[in-house]
């Protein structure tokens, strides 16, 4: 076919039409210069003012302080699942030359798949270095103890005294379940809970929620990470956050014992270098740049937080209704729902085939969740509500939703 359909899909995923026909005519020809993008020096100075532009639009968007760079790699979520460990246990290793793999303490605070891969990557690396406590494990807090579909209360998070890090996963894409940015929210991210006399080592995985809305106490991070591919722009390009202090030197750190870190994966040397030591994702940023000036001149994250709100609330209230007619379930509690990533099942038997294939007739994909979410045999549903989709697209949704309630 050559019509677009409505994508759903959690990542890759949807992005603005009007960026990707720009794309195409930067493909063959980027800023004037008489070459493409995929074909310009990285060290050009017209991609230079491109990649000082985007960080910028980043910057302003998000209001990042001073205290804090943004930098550009590659490697995705998965890569910093690695690199925020080597880097951190360098920084505690300057703090505290002496301090013995059971004082090194990683803590990892687990609500979904996603924390629970950073945790067991944290493991891999950290053995015989350091040790790694689980805070709190949501499955204990689940309603049938096994599934991840809730945070936890702010009682049971029980950080250590001086950890290395303190990792959290702000949206699990997998299993839908997100921290609200209501501080008055039972299921906000604890912050009162954090020591306020040092420059606390927090580490949160944006990957499926950046720039869908602000940050809360973005200051307060010492390293927020996210790729590309869920709002911003295609998979090759990994965004970070990294405030000044938790960018140090790792060859001194090894020095003193702790585990080298690999140039590539080393935030002093992507800051040193401006993130160009290496040859960088240049097609990815330039989409990406092109996703977050577009959305400075639709209003900025004010505008966007306004919209992904309704779209999630219109979405929920209709898979709610479904749940008290008995045709849907929502698969995570009240409070916990995430903004981007609305997991539910379709009873009964092969219903969420007719209702996958049903939604596919009309022109919308991506709706399938993933396998591990699931209590049986068959997927359940995952519609994902990145930056790109429309509330008009949701509405088409949720009246394709409507139609099959009224046939169910
Ligand atoms: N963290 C989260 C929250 C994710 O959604 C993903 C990927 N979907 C990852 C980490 C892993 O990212 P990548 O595939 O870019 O390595």
């Amino acid at each position: 076919s050559t019509e677009r359909v409505i994508n759903f899909g959690a990542g890759p995923s949807a992005l603005p039409l009007s960026v990707l026909e720009e794309a195409q005519k930067g493909l063959v020809n980027f800023d004037g210069t008489g070459i493409g993008i995929a074909e310009i020096s990285h060290r050009s100075k017209e991609f230079q003012a491109f990649l000082d532009e985007f960080e910028q639009n980043i910057r302003t968007q998000l209001d990042v302080p001073p205290t804090h760079r943004i930098l550009f790699t590659q490697g995705g979520g998965t890569g910093q699942f690695s690199a925020v460990v080597l880097n951190l246990l360098a920084r505690h290793r300057l703090l505290h030359p002496t301090a013995t793999p059971e004082e090194t303490v990683l803590d990892y605070v687990v609500t979904g798949s996603w924390s629970k891969k950073a945790a067991e990557e944290a493991r891999r690396l950290a053995a015989g270095h350091a040790t790694v406590r689980t805070v709190v494990d949501s499955r204990v807090y689940s309603k049938d103890g096994k599934a991840y579909d809730n945070i936890p209360p702010h009682a049971e998070f029980a950080f250590s005294e001086d950890p290395a890090l303190i990792y959290y996963c702000e949206n699990e894409t997998v299993d839908g379940v997100e921290f609200s940015h209501d501080p008055q929210s039972p299921a906000s991210f604890p912050f009162h809970l954090l020591k306020r006399d040092t420059l606390v080592p927090l580490v949160a995985d944006y990957s499926s929620s950046f720039m869908c809305r602000p940050i809360p106490r973005l200051a307060d991070h010492a390293v927020i990470y996210a790729g590309a591919q869920k709002n911003i722009g295609p998979a090759g390009l990994t965004i970070l956050i990294v405030r000044q202090d938790c960018i140090v030197d790792v060859d001194a750190a090894a020095r003193l014992g702790a585990t080298p870190v690999p140039l590539s994966l080393s935030y002093k040397i992507l800051a040193d270098s401006g993130s160009l030591y290496n040859t960088p994702a240049v097609l990815p940023i330039y989409m990406s740049g092109l996703v977050v000036r577009r959305m400075k001149e639709n209003g900025g994250l004010p505008y966007y937080e306004e919209m992904n709100r309704r779209k999630a609330q219109k979405l929920y209230a209709i898979v709610h209704e479904g749940e008290q007619k008995g045709v849907f379930r929502r698969k995570v509690q009240q409070g916990s729902e995430s903004w981007m990533n609305a997991v539910f099942e379709v009873l009964g038997e092969g219903a969420e085939k007719k209702f996958l294939e049903g939604a596919e007739k009309e022109g919308m994909k991506g709706l399938k969740g993933h396998r591990s979410v699931s209590s049986h045999a068959l997927l359940c549903i995952r519609v994902s509500l990145y930056n790109a989709i429309t509330e008009e697209e949701v509405d088409k949704l949720i009246a394709y939703m409507t139609r099959f309630l009224g046939e169910s």
